[in-house]
């Protein structure tokens, strides 16, 4: 029996069985569809949070800033990991709305943290290609800011390299950002189309090493180089650099003999959720 053999059955996450013919598996799985129906709605139904990673000193251990990690909790898909969802919202336009409101939401605990008495520590955000190539971004931005007080040297905004091909609309869009105080990092640098030229023209003050650099550096003698050759390139530039992906001892000492200002990774920590990432900074504060 032909049609017997061509179905084919899928246990899905909730314990429910699916069976599909032949010719219906080779249409797109219904759950990408099903997905992006509950990512339009997963800010109205808080199903958002921003998780926060903290990037530490090399020589004396202080965290002066701290990526915010965007995570999605669903009720019908659990954990759905970042680099999945925020494709879909790139592809599909949902980055605006979702962009906006990490940036609101880092604004919000940058304000509730500087009530606590927990000062001077910047939170990072992570951008998107498309949000940045949005001509009113720095709208975005300085509304934010706005609501809730907080002083623009405080946000960070991380873009990569890819967010930056057009060389006209990111210079103006960086001196506008520049203009209003917030600080500009390059995120896994290296990895991308790199052009030394846009370090030369645009206002950078924060190059992030990929943690496809970092991870070998012990045993890759070319990751060694390459890491190695942005720390310096940094400091050549008067610019500041973190390296991420920092989960041995081993990592840190090199990093820490080649004067890398900064790391983050599992070896200080993973990304917290905001209530136990403020008994951190409070137990240092
Ligand atoms: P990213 O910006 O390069 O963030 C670093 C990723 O490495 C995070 O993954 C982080 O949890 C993970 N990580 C941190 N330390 C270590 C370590 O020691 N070892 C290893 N193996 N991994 C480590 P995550 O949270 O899954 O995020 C993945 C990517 O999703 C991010 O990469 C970023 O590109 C994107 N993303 C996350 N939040 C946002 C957001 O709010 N907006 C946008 N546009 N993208 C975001
Ligand atoms: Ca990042
Ligand atoms: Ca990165
Ligand atoms: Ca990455």
């Amino acid at each position: 029996n032909r049609a017997a053999q061509a179905l084919h059955t899928v246990k899905k996450a909730d314990g429910s069985v699916v069976s599909f013919y032949h010719n219906e598996m080779t249409q797109a799985f219904p759950d990408k569809m099903i997905m992006e129906t509950h990512l339009r709605r997963a800010i109205e139904l808080n199903e958002l949070s921003l998780h926060y990673q903290p990037q530490v000193d090399l020589q004396n251990g202080e965290i002066s800033s701290i990526e915010a990690l965007l995570r999605w909790n669903n009720r019908k898909f659990g954990a759905v990991p970042p680099s999945e969802f925020i494709t879909m919202a790139e592809e599909n336009g949902l980055i605006h709305p979702i962009g906006a409101w990490v940036i609101d939401q880092a604004c919000q605990q940058l304000q509730t943290w500087s009530l606590q008495g927990i000062n001077n520590i910047r939170i990072a955000v992570n951008i998107s290609p498309k949000q940045f190539a949005q001509t009113d971004f720095d709208q975005v931005i300085m509304n934010a800011l706005k609501k809730y007080h907080v002083d623009a040297s405080l946000l960070e905004i991380e873009i990569t390299e890819s967010a930056m091909s057009n060389m006209n609309t990111t210079l103006i869009m960086l001196k506008k950002l520049k203009k209003i105080g917030v600080k500009i990092s390059v995120d896994d640098f290296g990895t991308g189309y790199s052009s030394l030229n846009y370090l030369r023209l645009f206002p950078i003050d924060i190059l992030k090493i990929d943690q496809s650099f970092v991870r070998e550096i012990q045993s890759e003698h070319k990751d060694a180089a390459i890491t190695k050759t942005i720390i310096h390139l940094a400091h050549s530039l008067g610019l500041e650099v973190v390296a991420e992906g920092v989960e041995e001892m081993a990592q840190v000492l090199f990093l820490r003999k080649e004067h890398c200002q900064k790391g983050q990774g599992y070896f200080f920590s993973k990304p917290l959720p905001s209530a136990e990432m403020e008994r951190k900074l409070l137990d240092i504060v």
